[in-house]
Order: C-alpha cells, then structure tokens, then sequence
C-alpha cells in the first residue's frame, strides 16, 4: 500500500504541504481535511476593511488540489487518535495515516480580556481571522459618524501576522482621511514595540499627521477590560468610548491542536525545526501559525515556507532517507496606502532545536526611501499575494 499522509487544515500551511508532497513523490496518498468549501485568505483583508478591495479577491476554493490528486475531505476533524494513527472526523468517520500533519492556523483566547468572548466579537469584532468578520469591520467604519474614535487593540506576541494591526490602522486612516476626515485612531497595545515600527510611525507622520496615536505597553496600553454593550474599553489608566472598537485578542493554535496534544500550556505547538514533528506526540507534524516557530514570524509566507520543509522531512521519514536541514525565508510587506508599501525579511534555520534567524541575512525597507521606492514595494506586495495563492490553491 502506498504511505498516506492526512493533513488538517486548508489554509496557507495545509494547502502548501498537500500539494508539495503530491507533486515531489506522487506515490504517496494525500488527504487534506477542511470543512469550508473555499478559503478566505488574511493577507490583503485590511484592503478591504478600508473599502480598497473586494472581498471576493479573498476567496480560493479547492478545484486546484482536487486536481493534483489530493483527496479534500470536506469536514472538521474533531480528534487524533494518535496511538493508533487515525483521525476522527466530524461524523466518526477515521482516517488512517502514516504521518499527519497539523495547520489549523489561530483561534481566538475568549478568555484572556474580561469581556472579550465570542458574543463580545460580533459587536466588537477581531477581523483576525479573514470572512464575516471581515465584513464586519468594513461595515462599522461605513456607518460611524465623522469625528468618531476607533480603538484597535493589539495583542502581545507571539501573534498572527506582527504588523498586521499597524498595516490596519494605517489603511483605516486612508479611508478616514477622505470619508471622516476628523475621525482618530487609537491603538492600544499591549507591549512596548512593534514590528517595522519606525517604517510605520515615520509613514504614518506624513500620510497622516495627527491622526494615529499609538500607546504601548509601559504607557498603559494594555486592555484590561472591555464592555461590548457601551463601547467601552479599559486600561490601568482609563477607558474610552469607542465608535468602533476592533479588539484583536491574544491567541492560541487552533483548538484541534490542544485536542491532538501537540500544544503546551502555551497554547502554541513545539516542533523539531528540522522535521516539524511535534515534540509531544510522535508521527504528527505541525506547522504555519499553530507552531512554535522560533524567531520566524506567524505569516502566510512563513506557513507556506515551513510546508515546504515539512513535505521533504515528511517524505524523507517514509522513504527511509535522512531529512535535510532547511533554511527557511520570510518576507512580510505592509501597506501603509494604496501606493505606500513596506517590508522586513528573513533568513531561518534550526540552531540549538528552535528555528533562528542567521544573522546579517534579512531587513527592513529604507528609512529614508523616495515615495517611488514605496510604490514599488506596494506593487510587490499585491504581485507576492498572487504568487502565494497560485501556488497554495491555484
Ligand atoms: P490558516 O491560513 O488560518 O489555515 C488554517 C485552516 O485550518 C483554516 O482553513 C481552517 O478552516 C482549518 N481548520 C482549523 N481547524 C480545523 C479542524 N479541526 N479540521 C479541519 N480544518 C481545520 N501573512 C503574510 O505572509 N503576509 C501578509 O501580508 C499577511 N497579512 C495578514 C493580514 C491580516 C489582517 C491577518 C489577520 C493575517 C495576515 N497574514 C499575512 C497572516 C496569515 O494570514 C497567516 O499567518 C496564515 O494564514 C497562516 O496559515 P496557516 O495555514 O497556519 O493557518
């Protein structure tokens, strides 16, 4: 029989190792498991929180993969009995593998900001996982009055996408600045610096003088409390009333990862950064966002980087072979405007059992860049999603 592999989850992670495993040995069977009949990507979603993109351009559906040979398997996979090597599905159906591989992306922690629960969401919503909550946020914005405040909350690290909330509040003033133009944003985060921060604050100073205000951590801005009823959040120092209030809470793996028992109290799973076989339940492999990645980012880039990896160390382990150490690249790039991008790059690899960034290997875009460079990188950013999402779904 041919060795199969069962991954859970069809996002940039899942899609990506199903597909890299397919095309590198097409001897192995592949099942990818996801119950949503297509995916709704992340990146770019803060275009269409400002009303700079339709959501449709999200939206990928599985055709691609179906073709490749991969069985979908169009279910939540709700246990892993991992003694056994099977994985339960929604209807007590069990799938059989030889390796599995875990990429359920992020779930929200409802617990962790008194007030903040998953009621709290549909009147304050996150927008951190892309879809109706997209939308959501989208809509608040329309409807708010000029002069209004919108609070965004920032978790502390580790988090999906470490500039996410920064390329957010700056693509809401784009919107703000010609629809609401005496509107504010206030970004309370809950620690004290921020990915690309002088490439935000110094964009920020130009496009939109006087309109964000950023607190950290040491100036309080940590949310403590939040009462989704009146709008109100609260810190150490005080509350404010919001007009729209996007409260973007810590996170966890996806919940199928505690159940699987490849996450730890922390709530993230810990890999072998050379196979990304769990650390806690042999056979399983975790990768994107669900995993303990080290120095790397929890980005798109990084999930579809990481499946890379893990499809060669899969297909090693089942071939007898010894698994080749990786190195691994991240770029994130973030819109400030619609002709304003930025970007930070890295090199990973395993030092001492946790991916590290090699040192004089990555970077940021220029302080001191001329407005065609920005454009440039905002171009680049827009051709990086196409390219992404061909190669996960297309
Ligand atoms: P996901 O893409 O979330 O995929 C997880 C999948 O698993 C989902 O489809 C889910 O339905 C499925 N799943 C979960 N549980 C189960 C289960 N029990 N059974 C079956 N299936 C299950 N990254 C970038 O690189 N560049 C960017 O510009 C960028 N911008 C972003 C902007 C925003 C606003 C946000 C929120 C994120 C952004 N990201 C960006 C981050 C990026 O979206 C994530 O890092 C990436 O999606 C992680 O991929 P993943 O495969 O780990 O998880």
């Amino acid at each position: 029989a041919p060795p199969r592999v069962v991954v859970i989850g069809g996002g940039f992670g899942g899609a990506s190792v199903a597909r890299t495993l397919k095309r590198e040995d097409p001897g192995i069977a592949v099942a990818l498991i996801e119950p949503n009949a297509h995916y709704t990507a992340c990146p770019l979603s803060n275009s269409v929180i400002a009303g700079l993109r339709d959501m449709n351009a999200q939206h990928f559906g599985y055709a691609g993969i179906e073709a490749d040979g991969i069985i979908h398997v169009p279910q939540k996979a709700v246990r892993v009995e991992a003694d056994q090597r099977r994985v339960v599905l929604a209807d007590e159906v069990r799938l059989g593998y030889d390796r599995l591989v875990v990429a359920p992306g992020i779930d929200m922690r409802f617990d962790a900001i008194p007030g903040y629960d998953a009621a709290a969401a549909e009147l304050m919503p996150h927008a951190w996982k892309a879809g109706e909550q997209t939308l959501l946020l989208r809509r608040q914005l329309e409807v708010m009055p000029d002069g209004g405040l919108v609070v965004i909350s920032a978790p502390p690290n580790p988090f999906r996408c470490p500039p996410g909330p920064y390329e957010r509040a700056s693509l809401v003033a784009s919107y703000l600045k010609t629809h609401k133009p005496r509107s504010k944003i206030l970004i309370l985060d809950a620690k004290d610096a921020f990915s690309k921060q002088r490439l935000f604050q110094a964009g920020w100073a130009t496009l939109y003088p006087g309109m964000i205000e950023w607190v950290g951590l040491s100036f309080g801005g940590r949310v403590t409390e939040v009462d989704a009823a009146t709008w109100t959040l609260r810190t150490e120092f005080g509350e404010h009333r919001a007009a729209v209030a996007n409260v973007i809470p810590p996170q966890r793996a996806g919940a199928i990862a505690s159940i699987a028992g490849v996450a730890d109290q922390t709530g993230w799973c810990p890999i072998d950064p050379v196979t990304f076989e769990s650390r806690l339940v042999p056979g399983v492999h975790v990768i994107g966002d669900a995993a303990i990645g080290g120095a790397m980012p929890k980005s798109a880039f990084t999930a579809n980087a990481q499946a890379k990896a893990c499809a060669s160390a899969v297909i090693a382990l089942l071939r007898g072979r010894m698994p080749a150490e990786p190195k691994l690249i991240n770029t994130c790039y973030s819109l400030l405007a619609p002709d304003y991008g930025i970007s930070i790059a890295g090199v990973y690899s395993p030092q001492n059992g946790l991916l590290a960034e090699v040192e004089g290997a990555g970077g940021t875009s220029p302080l001191d860049a001329p407005q065609a460079v920005r454009a440039e990188e905002a171009a680049y950013g827009e051709a990086w999603f196409g390219t992404i999402t061909t190669e996960a779904f297309g």
